[in-house]
């Protein structure tokens, strides 16, 4: 497929297809997608929080989570308003369900000179669905690539192929976002997506293309904790992406329009956790837990302890050479090693061009990632 240069399809009666992402909205003239950020135009696909942003954050790139790409380092986090999907818990509702198009001005020049000034070695697309404003997306990472830092999207996965191909070349690494196992009626019902099927597609084109993937899976207690979903998807992960795969199950938290349920029991991830590991997965981690044993690297070798983690904090790293695993010379796939001083614990704020408001107000303070 040739790279596309626009992410629309003109259609008879002034319409458009939009091809941002699986939904493909077709868009009478004058109106605006299921995200509510993208608009027909004149017959194009308008994007209307290109260099907007609703939220930005400098992490610790282990709260992506990403605990096998560049451990230790930060990043410069930033998303803008809207979403495709519905997420009735979302811990960023205000940005991603509200129909408003907010955001502070900041061009990609702007948020590449913001990362290098904060110390990060990445720039992260997350809070929303990125895939929903690929264009200013792209533009800033290719701005990053040139000033030497990497680039990561948190994405729900629910990615069009047209999408992939816009982006094909800018991205490093992915943290692709499960919910509920990505069982179907799970999917309809709490995201108002129809399926996992370009989920899955996604992740297997972006590993093909040699994009660093992590999977998370985030587990809603009693209307998405089963285990059978579960089972089948670390089986579909072990075949299609490899059992080295980092695979993150995270604690699911009351939030939005989700009130009556009570934060995921501890043990209900760990007996999920054993299933995965049971399946063939060598890297299973636990997340939004604090310090848990599960948050750490064991060797799938010989079990030793190699990577010590307290909540995004990195406590030990024991690897040697070209991370390899200091009992049994097993050779661990972290794509880099930490800096020689470990970051401290949790989120700070930034000061920086066009970030005042964001950065006091950022409803991203309290999010997960
Ligand atoms: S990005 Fe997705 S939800 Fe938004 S207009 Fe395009 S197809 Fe619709």
């Amino acid at each position: 497929m040739a790279m596309p240069d626009r992410l629309f399809e003109p259609l008879p009666g002034g319409k458009v297809r939009c091809t941002a992402c699986a939904r493909y909205c077709v868009l009478p003239p004058g109106t605006r997608g299921f995200c509510f950020v993208r608009q027909n135009v004149g017959g194009r696909v308008e994007l209307l929080t290109y260099g907007r942003v609703a939220a930005i954050q400098i992490d610790p790139v282990e709260k992506k989570p990403l605990a096998h790409y560049r451990p230790g380092t930060r990043v410069l986090s930033l998303g803008t308003a809207g979403c495709n999907w519905r997420c009735q818990y979302c811990q960023n509702w205000e940005i991603s369900q509200k129909r408003e198009v907010g955001g502070d001005p900041l061009t990609p020049e702007q948020a590449v000179r913001l990362a290098l000034d904060h110390g990060c070695s990445g720039i992260t697309f997350t809070y929303n669905e990125p895939t929903i404003f690929a264009e200013y997306a792209r533009d800033v990472m290719r701005a990053a690539h040139r000033a030497g830092l990497f680039t990561n999207f948190v994405t729900n996965g629910y990615l069009s192929p047209e999408a992939l191909e816009f982006l094909r070349g800018e991205l490093d690494a992915v943290s692709i976002d499960l919910k509920g196992s990505g069982e179907p009626g799970f999917l309809r019902k709490y995201v108002a997506a129809k399926g996992p099927g370009p989920i899955f597609e996604s992740m297997e084109t972006l590993r093909r293309a040699g994009v660093h993937v992590e999977v998370t899976n985030l587990i809603v207690p009693r209307v998405g904790d089963d285990p059978e979903a579960l089972r089948s998807l670390a089986q579909r992960i072990v075949g299609r992406l490899g059992p080295q795969t980092p695979f993150h199950l995270l604690r699911w938290h009351p939030d939005y329009r989700m009130l009556d349920l009570p934060p995921t029991p501890i043990p209900t991830l760990e007996r999920l956790h054993a299933i995965a590991r049971g399946e063939g997965l060598e890297f299973v981690y636990l997340g939004n837990v604090g310090s848990h044993p599960f948050g750490h690297t064991y060797c799938p070798s010989c079990n030793a302890l190699i990577v010590e983690r307290a909540g995004f904090a990195l406590r030990s790293w024991k690897l040697i050479r070209s991370n390899e695993c200091p009992s049994c010379g097993e050779r661990i796939p972290i794509v880099g090693r930490p800096p020689d001083h470990y970051l401290p614990t949790g989120p700070q704020p930034i000061t920086g061009p066009g970030n005042a408001a964001v950065g006091a107000n950022s409803p991203a303070r309290r999010s997960g990632r």
